[in-house]
């Protein structure tokens, strides 16, 4: 614990990119399973319906289980939904199942779609008996209204680029998102990290998209960057993360680092 310092406040940390496949999920669990591990309170909420980051984490996420589907569409309380990730202590985890992808079609005649997560969110961190350290929401790969309930939910956005050669493409429309919201619905939320994730620095390639999202981001973007491993990709078909899967594998290693990082700036960038 001494090594990760507890923030004054819960931070909410929306973790976001509408390309599919950049490292959200993954990142998603490794840095929630890196601040657990080292003894901090963290949740977190699985907001997109393939239900990927539940799997890693080792919880039940069949059609039906109680999730955020629930708490979204029909108001039901965190509190009945949230679980103990069973092989991580100091983590729990809202499930997502199958069901969620009807919910953005059911919320459509709600005024208060986009708001239904930060609501659950709020009350159920007034109501937790532990308090949360952090909370991570991971968001599916579209700017649908499931990722604009994550927005609003929100005080950091967490945006994952993978140091590829469309990286950049898309992310001006993201930003630009992220904006409207600030203007409309959430004037607290920032992005406050940008992580460089599946990173091969022997590449030149590599080292050209991350010099741009460093000139862009220069406070922003974590010093850390995640390499490419083949055991990060391994460890969710075994239920676990890379971190409690190969403790000494260099992703688990960066993962690590990053999530020091992100705890030791604060929300101050
Ligand atoms: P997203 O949630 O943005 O769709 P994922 O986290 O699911 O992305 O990652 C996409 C795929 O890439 C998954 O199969 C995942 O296991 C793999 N992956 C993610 N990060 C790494 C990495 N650093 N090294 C190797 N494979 C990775
Ligand atoms: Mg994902």
């Amino acid at each position: 614990g001494a090594q990760y310092p507890k923030p004054a406040k819960t931070r909410i940390i929306t973790v976001s990119n509408q390309k599919g496949g950049v490292g959200k999920t993954t990142t998603t669990v490794n840095l929630a399973a890196a601040l657990a591990s080292e003894g901090l309170n963290v949740l977190v909420v699985d907001t997109d319906p393939q239900g990927n980051a539940s799997t890693a984490l080792n919880v039940p996420h069949g059609q039906g289980t109680p999730s955020v589907y629930d708490a979204l569409v029909d108001e039901r309380p965190l509190d009945e939904i949230c679980v103990e990730c069973p092989d991580i202590e100091n983590l729990w985890v809202v499930p997502a199942t199958i069901d969620l992808a009807g919910a953005e079609i059911e919320l459509v005649s709600h005024d208060d779609r986009a708001e239904r997560l930060a609501k659950a969110v709020q009350t159920h961190l007034e109501g937790h008996e532990q308090r949360y350290d952090y909370v991570f929401i991971d968001c599916p790969p579209s700017l649908g209204l499931l990722t604009l309930n994550a927005f609003v939910a929100a005080r950091e956005v967490l945006i994952p680029i993978q140091t590829e050669y469309y990286a950049l493409e898309g992310l001006s429309q993201l930003l630009s998102n992220i904006e409207r919201i600030q203007e409309a619905l959430n004037p607290d939320l920032k992005i406050s990290t940008i992580l460089l994730t599946m990173n091969d620095r022997r590449t030149n390639l590599s080292k050209q998209v991350a010099e741009e999202v460093r000139k862009y981001f220069p406070k922003e973007t974590l010093r850390t960057t995640i390499p490419r491993s083949v055991r990060i990709s391994e460890a969710p078909s075994f239920g676990q993360t890379v971190i409690t899967f190969d403790k000494t594998n260099s992703g688990a290693l960066a993962y690590r680092m990053a999530a020091k990082e992100i705890a030791d700036r604060g929300t101050e960038i």
